[in-house]
């Protein structure tokens, strides 16, 4: 076929895909992550402390000091940290470092006693963490991690822009148009919305609403916002927590511990959530991580759904999932939404949290593309890179991308080259109704591209490590 052009422009040799879009990210959390010490891939809890007394001197005029990323998966004994070791450094400022899944804290007894925590405080849907005697131990999990965050004073709003602007041009960097971003506050909303408009953020957002009450009124007011590069039409929701912290909600108890996990919204208030956006046409995108989270959410999107619809009601993670709730996603059409890389990163220590019969159906996306046979691909960062490659690598080939490990995790459940660059294009683009104007190169859509040098039907996965290893 012959194409005429007025300016024709030759990119020698390099590959040309539809826009890159991210299905499932935290573009603020990235943000505030860049105004935080970087925690992640530290081995020793000494390490962390030697990071965390290099940024304090580089930022000693912050009330608090802050870091995320740590993961006690990688210590040697794989405990939980204490606050005694934060306390024999930091004695006089409080400390608050999030672990790598954003689903518990570790603190310090200044930190502790700046909140005004009372002993035997008890939190619905979270978990303080005490010794034998009853002392709190410093980890604090999902819903009692409030107790002491809401004591954390916000950055202003000058230092959010300039970290909005280093997060925006993160993703640039890594050729990344198009955000899921994965639950916002209202002024989070606002000063995004504001950002975007008068083009100081160059990626484009399709965000989820937290369902709060100044989001809620909103959206019950104006209804959603559907501009040309920022789009609120979905709300978000938390079934449960994460599994590293066990907070994932289990049907039947952790393997490596004796408990169910914790759930994070109980029936009757999800149902009225679900109402709302039924009635208002908002999308519904929940977090489930646990077998016993997926389940209450698919029956509770059932009870709305039709069995031939079109809301595109998502679940967020899909990770541990019985296959004999697989005909859901199906009969309904509802879309999971899943992070290839979280099946490499959680590869070493899910087994011991779900034992054998359980990791086979856990991060099995090949299973769940089968359902509606696409699949919405994002990455979750910061718990996870930006890189859209490095979600490319984990989901064609299973393992890590440095190559140091080679041994895939369950490796029937790979996707295929085409399935992933669907999934993190055109299937990420129906997950948020955008199909029709981007997601692939057609007529009649926007002329956006990501350029590479890299041909991903073909590169093998030696040539794509080096790759990402040489870009990081
Ligand atoms: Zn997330």
């Amino acid at each position: 076929m012959h194409y005429e052009s007025d300016s024709i422009i030759s990119l020698k040799g390099k590959y040309v895909y539809p826009a890159l879009m991210d299905a499932h990210a935290h573009f603020f959390g990235l943000a505030e992550h860049l105004g935080e010490c970087n925690l992640y891939g530290a081995k020793t809890v000494y390490e962390i402390i030697q990071r965390l007394k290099a940024f304090h001197q580089k930022n000693s005029e912050r009330r608090w000091l802050l870091g995320r990323g740590w993961d006690q998966n990688l210590f040697d004994d794989k405990k939980f940290p204490t606050k005694e070791a934060l306390d024999s450094v930091f004695k006089d400022i409080p400390v608050c470092l999030r672990r790598i899944d954003g689903h518990a804290i570790w603190v310090n007894s200044k930190a502790i006693e700046e909140s005004g925590i009372n002993k035997h405080q008890q939190v619905k849907g979270g978990e303080i963490l005490t010794d034998d005697d009853g002392n709190y131990t410093g980890i604090f999990i999902d819903n009692a991690t409030s107790l002491i965050e809401k004591h954390i004073p916000s950055f202003s709003t000058v230092e959010w822009i300039k970290l909005l602007m280093k997060a925006d041009s993160i993703c640039q960097k890594n050729q990344l148009k198009y955000i899921h971003e994965a639950g916002l506050n209202f002024w989070q909303i606002k000063l995004l919305d504001s950002l975007i408009e008068k083009g100081i953020i160059k990626t484009k957002i399709y965000a989820m609403a937290l369902p709060e009450k100044e989001n809620i009124d909103y959206f019950e007011k104006h209804g959603k916002i559907d501009k040309e590069n920022f789009k609120v039409k979905a709300i978000k929701i938390y079934a449960d927590g994460a599994l590293g912290s066990r907070g994932a909600l289990l049907k039947n108890k952790y393997n490596d511990h004796n408990s169910y996990g914790l759930n994070l919204i109980n029936p009757d208030s999800l149902k009225r959530l679900l109402d709302f956006c039924y009635k208002k046409g908002i999308q519904v995108c929940t977090h489930a991580i646990g077998d016993s989270a997926n389940k209450l959410v698919l029956q509770s999107y059932a009870q709305f759904l039709e069995k031939k619809n079109d809301r595109r009601w998502r679940i967020e993670h899909v990770q541990v999932i019985d296959s004999s709730d697989w005909w859901y996603f199906k009969e309904y059409k509802i879309l999971p939404s899943v992070q290839p890389t979280h099946a490499v990163s959680d590869k070493n220590w899910a087994m011991a949290r779900l034992g054998k019969k359980r990791i086979r159906w856990s991060y099995a996306y090949q299973s769940l593309w089968q359902q509606n046979r696409m699949l919405a691909l994002g990455t979750d960062f910061p718990v996870e890179d930006v890189s859209p490659l490095k979600t490319f690598f984990a989901a064609v080939f299973r393992c890590d991308y440095d190559l140091k490990d080679t041994t895939p995790f369950y490796l029937q459940e790979k996707l295929t080259r085409e399935q992933t660059l669907r999934g993190m294009t055109i299937d990420a683009a129906y997950a948020a109704f955008m199909e029709k104007e981007t997601g692939s190169i057609e007529k009649g859509k926007k002329a956006e591209f990501t350029i590479l040098d890299i041909d991903l039907m073909k590169v093998s996965k030696k040539e794509l490590s080096t790759y990402l290893l040489k870009h990081q």
